[in-house]
């Protein structure tokens, strides 16, 4: 059987750990068996991101927007243990708000549902996707330790000298003071990045914030929301009979917990994070959990939404089995081709995506599967495969679907 062929390369980011294992797995495996993969590679593993100063995080993240896709291997974010792990120069920032940062966006994350793994929300149906603004907030603050008595303001110096003065509290003993930003042109992709995605998919949107307590800076996300609907959104969500829907954050939890599922729910950056982790968990599983970052000027970044799965590849280092759910690494890789085949108009590829996909569907429903799903199964025919064995099981269901 003839590889197919590519045009132009996707941004290929390696990572650490197990995920970094298996990232090999899949690409001889799955891949280039079938691929004749074009990628342009850059290697975030921790230590080489320490050997770089983090400037392959960087160049990736250009090279992202250079050519459009890319796919991101799980990684590190160091903290003062691996400091002392891999000897690092310096306590190098999370290789995602890196790239985020760079190009901006709304993270789309949406459960992989396959019969057989049932959420732990009984009344959810349909999957839930958690639209998560990927830009500023907590994840580009400024923080500060306070050390005793004192005053804390927020000043804002205008290019035209005009200041404007808050005070924040008056510190009678220690304590501590952060201070964030967001720019009215990332909350209006967001915006506008959310309303596409439900278009496209022909779901509810919902967005929650807590502009009741925070009147000015949560308000803005809600304001700009409205207008942004209001002007180029409402005629076609009634064309589609789709709504836009805006309620607190508290209240949003209450309501999505009572519903059966098929929207998109928009969360600022720090909610989703959180929210993301909750909404996959309760699907089944962190593993089975789609991730995409959309840009505001059309560039894709594919991920897998958990981490680098530390305890396993400790294992591995000692030679023991692991039983590692590859599924949300492999569809990252799908995403990403399938984004890369519908951009360079090559059926084929969007094709494969769609084939290997089912593979992994067809062979978790046919009772192949993974430690991690198989305890939370309702099937009663299950084999627990280990992490090498699942990956060549999608390989033989993949060539029984050619
Ligand atoms: P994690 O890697 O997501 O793993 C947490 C636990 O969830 C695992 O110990 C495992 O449970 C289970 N799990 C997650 N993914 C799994 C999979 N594919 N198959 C089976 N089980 C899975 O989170 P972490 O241990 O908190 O973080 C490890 C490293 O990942 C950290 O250094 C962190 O900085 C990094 N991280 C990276 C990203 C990213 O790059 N996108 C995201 C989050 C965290 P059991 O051990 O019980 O089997
Ligand atoms: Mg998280």
């Amino acid at each position: 059987m003839e590889k197919i062929k590519m045009m132009t390369p996707i941004v290929e980011m390696d990572g650490d750990e197990m995920t970094r294992i298996l990232w090999k797995m899949i690409k001889d495996e799955l891949i280039y068996p079938y691929v004749e993969l074009k990628s342009e590679y850059y290697d975030l593993g921790l230590e080489n991101r320490n050997a770089t100063n983090d400037q392959v995080t960087v160049d990736s993240a250009n090279a992202n927007k250079k050519y459009g896709v890319a796919v991101k291997c799980a990684t590190i974010t160091p903290n003062a243990a691996r400091m002392k792990e891999y000897n690092l120069k310096e306590m190098w920032k999370s290789p995602n708000g890196t790239i985020r940062a760079i190009l901006d966006g709304t993270v789309f994350r949406a459960p992989i549902t396959v019969k057989g793994i049932e959420p732990y929300v009984r009344s959810w149906k349909k999957p839930i996707t958690i639209a998560r603004h990927a830009y500023g907030d907590v994840y580009k603050n400024s923080e500060m330790i306070v050390p005793g008595p004192g005053k804390a303001e927020l000043v804002y110096t205008g290019a035209d000298g005009t200041e404007l003065r808050e005070t924040i509290f008056e510190f009678k003993g220690p304590g501590v003071l952060q201070g964030m930003h967001n720019l009215n042109q990332s909350i209006s992709s967001f915006a506008r990045s959310c309303f596409n995605y439900a278009l496209d998919t022909k779901q509810d949107l919902w967005f929650a914030t807590k502009d009741t307590i925070s009147k000015k800076y949560d308000h803005t996300f809600k304001d700009i929301f409205q207008e942004i609907f209001d002007a180029d959104y409402k005629a076609r969500f009634d064309a589609e009979g789709i709504t836009y829907f805006y309620t607190l954050i508290d209240d949003a939890v209450a309501r999505v917990m009572k519903s059966d599922g098929g929207f998109i729910w928009a969360c600022k950056n720090y909610d989703g994070d959180v929210m993301s982790d909750m909404v996959s968990s309760a699907f089944g599983s962190l593993a089975m959990m789609t991730s995409v970052l959309v840009s505001p000027d059309g560039n894709y970044e594919y991920e897998a939404a958990h981490g680098t799965v530390q305890r396993h590849y400790y294992k591995y280092l000692k030679g023991e089995e692991t039983s590692t759910n590859s599924v949300a690494t492999i569809f990252a890789w799908t995403g990403a081709l399938r984004k890369r085949g519908e951009l360079d108009g090559i059926a084929e590829l969007q094709q494969f995506a769609d084939r290997m996909e089912k593979a992994v569907i067809t062979t978790i429903e046919s009772g192949k599967m993974t430690k991690d799903l198989a305890l939370i199964t309702s099937l009663e025919q299950v084999e627990v495969l280990n992490s090498g064995e699942f990956i060549k099981a999608v390989r033989a269901t993949y060539e029984s679907l050619l």
